[in-house]
């Protein structure tokens, strides 16, 4: 993934407007070499990123309503103003509006009408409290669950499902269980003992018990749940995987069978839960962190009833809170975004409702949104460009010096079997199962999520739908998919001034060139190596090929290891090295598709930079930002992204072509000695 801007936004909850706040009726033009956003006060040769963004630094303070600020997340709020215009011209009740129109211009009146979204209170919550409430034993709770999962799918209450390709047949689907069940944004909070974290599970006890408190309990009974709370999912997150170990293919695959599973947790009725979720888990299933299901076992035997109808209510509510009225709305907030990440303000209530409409329309909006904005011609030139780079990675697969032929053949049989999608989706998803009402917010979130995992459990057994997209069009953001061996570029991340169609070649290959280059590099980092062309966990390699991998990308995540996030905390290179070994193979192969653009013109200055300088101020200025102390606190833990500087400094300090380009003396910061520079690709 080239950014974790969406990732992040889902979290946030926000309640007040600023006078700035407008719908856009067209989306504003930033050039993709903003000689602004530079200054040239600072050296290149010792901090590029400062040259290329300090400008926009300075210029572009954290508003009060974001974690953090960026070129990618301002993007995204322009993306979402356009969107606003959009849904606003939706929601009007007119006799010609397109069954599309009707569908997300409901959802969004009924989203926006905070009045009757407060009068409601908790009322929308009441069934499914009751339901656990009137729980009678543990052998109930798989049917509970199912209905809870079901229709409130996000909430991944006391573990996840869902379903997935095989990954070793990856022309099938499966259903999968996966770890889940935490509060916390991960299960290091839970296991830490710094004060930090130890800080943090105050203030998480505290936050429970609030929430505790709005939903009618006494202080002390609130309390006392609180700490149950922080016993049982202490426990699952003792039982689950870092996230360095989840990024090991194997460790997160366990073909089962539903039998066989039964055998391993007895407390648990599988074949009651995949059957009121509606999941077929016939003829395998993947287990996909059997220590973790152990432990929920042994938690299921040893808690009373009482307390496990506790653990229940507090993920019913934690899921649930951004959809209540404002007490909850409020509580919420501060917590996750004021205290995790150092939000002064919630974000007004159009963001959100955009947010919610993405995730729940996003192709009924994507169809409305790549009408106006995408037209064929920008598909065509990044459509080119990505074959550039796919053939730039041929050359460079043929060049390299450190792999044998048979490993080669591999790999660029893998490489020629790997597809790109670009803009949207071919074939766009059918909403019409999915009732949406214009007075009925609470019900559409819930029809929108049970109509989510039906899509989802209907896979199951079918074959793979190849033309499937991850992400909406309206996301700025990108991604490879292992299982598919497919690089995806969302019509958002392909505007100004990320691909700029009026621009000179140069900062638009050091930028877009770039985010191509990254994601098609993660189906040859360290993790996406391991699978083959057709998306099956395979190891094509030779032992010795291998063994040069691993201490090529060792180079990396010893050269990221010493960046400094903030405080005294390091970069966890562990958990990076696969966007880091994405940034680093994804520029060079833009500038070899670049060269190769090019190499028939006469290229001149621009604004005062040469055409290869113009490339690395392109490219780093795709990742200008600003960020609060908490946020980078949080993203240490979370987050496989390096901190922007490092993903600047850190890929060009590898690249001779850069210090060529800027002329950089030996010495200076960013310049390695030849036999330090980390290069795989
Ligand atoms: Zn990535």
């Amino acid at each position: 993934m080239r950014s974790s801007v969406s990732a992040f936004v889902a979290v946030f909850t926000c309640l007040t407007a600023s006078a700035a706040d407008r719908p856009f009726a067209e989306l504003p033009y930033t050039p993709s070499l903003d000689v602004q956003a530079m200054d040239r006060s600072v050296d290149p040769c010792d901090d590029l990123y400062t040259f290329a963004c300090g400008g926009w630094q300075k210029r572009n303070p954290i508003p009060a309503d974001q974690s953090s600020w960026s070129v990618y997340r301002k993007l995204n709020t322009e993306m979402q103003q356009y969107v606003w215009g959009i849904l606003e011209e939706a929601a009007k009740p007119a006799a010609n509006r397109s069954a599309t129109r009707q569908r997300i211009g409901d959802y969004f009146a009924a989203c926006m009408d905070e009045k009757a979204i407060d009068a409601r209170g908790l009322a929308p919550l009441q069934p499914a409290l009751q339901q656990i409430e009137s729980l009678r034993n543990v052998n109930e709770l798989p049917k509970l669950l199912g209905q809870l999962h079901a229709s409130m799918f996000t909430s991944g209450l006391l573990f996840n499902s869902g379903s997935q390709q095989d990954a070793e047949d990856a022309s099938k689907m499966i259903s999968g269980v996966y770890a889940g069940g935490l509060g916390l944004p991960d299960r290091d909070y839970y296991v830490k003992d710094d004060d930090r974290s130890k800080e943090t599970r105050t203030r998480y006890e505290q936050h429970v018990t609030k929430m505790f408190e709005l939903a009618g309990d006494t202080s002390s009974i609130a309390a006392g749940r609180a700490k149950t709370v922080l016993r049982i999912e202490t426990a699952l997150a003792k039982a689950s995987l870092t996230r360095v170990e989840q990024r090991d293919p194997y460790k997160i695959y366990h073909r089962t069978t539903l039998a066989q599973l039964q055998k391993e947790t007895p407390e648990f009725d599988w074949n009651t839960y995949f059957t009121t979720v509606g999941f077929n888990p016939q003829p395998w299933l993947n287990n996909a962190e059997p220590k973790f299901l152990a432990e929920m076992n042994r938690v299921l035997g040893a808690e009373s009833l009482a307390d496990l109808k506790t653990y229940l209510r507090w993920g019913v509510l934690d899921a649930q809170a951004p959809y209540l009225s404002k007490p909850f709305v409020d509580q919420n907030f501060a917590f996750y975004s004021a205290y995790m990440r150092g939000v002064p303000e919630q974000r007004p209530r159009w963001k959100k409702c955009v947010a919610w409409i993405d995730r729940d329309l996003g192709e009924a909006l994507g169809k409305e949104f790549v009408e106006k904005t995408f037209p064929p011609s920008v598909k065509e030139k990044t459509l080119a460009m990505t074959r550039q780079i796919q053939d730039a990675m041929k050359v460079r697969i043929e060049q390299l010096d450190w792999m044998s032929p048979d490993t080669k053949r591999q790999a660029l049989a893998k490489l020629q079997k790997m597809r790109n999608k670009i803009g949207y989706p071919d074939q766009w998803r059918d909403y019409a199962a999915l009732r949406i009402e214009p007075k009925d917010f609470y019900g559409n979130v819930l029809r929108s999520m049970d109509f989510e995992i039906k899509r989802q459990a209907a896979k199951v057994g079918q074959p793979v739908d190849r033309n499937e997209w991850g992400m909406t069009p309206v996301t700025v953001n990108a991604y490879y998919d292992a299982a598919k061996n497919d690089i995806n570029f969302p019509a958002a991340v392909l505007m100004p001034p990320l691909f700029d169609p009026k621009s000179d070649d140069a900062p638009n290959y050091g930028n877009t060139g770039g985010t191509i280059g990254h994601e098609l590099t993660h189906g040859f980092d360290d993790e996406g190596r391991q699978y083959d062309g057709d998306g099956n966990l395979n190891d094509w390699w030779q032992k010795k090929d291998a063994d040069e991998f691993e201490r090529r990308a060792q180079c990396v995540r010893n050269q990221y290891a010493q960046y400094t996030v903030i405080d005294d905390i390091k970069i966890n290179s562990e958990l990076s090295s696969g966007e880091d070994i994405a940034d680093l193979g994804g520029l060079i192969l833009a500038w070899i598709a670049w060269q190769e653009q090019t190499k028939n013109q006469r290229l001149r200055p621009l604004d005062g930079l040469t055409p290869a300088q113009r490339f690395f101020v392109g490219f780093a200025q795709w990742d200008c930002a600003n960020e609060r102390p908490e946020d980078l606190r949080l993203s240490a833990i979370v987050n496989p992204h390096s901190p922007p500087k490092y993903r600047i400094n850190g890929v060009v300090v590898n690249m001779p072509e850069f210090a060529q380009a800027f002329e950089c003396k030996a010495g200076k910061k960013l310049v390695k000695k030849p036999e330090e520079v980390c290069r795989i690709w």
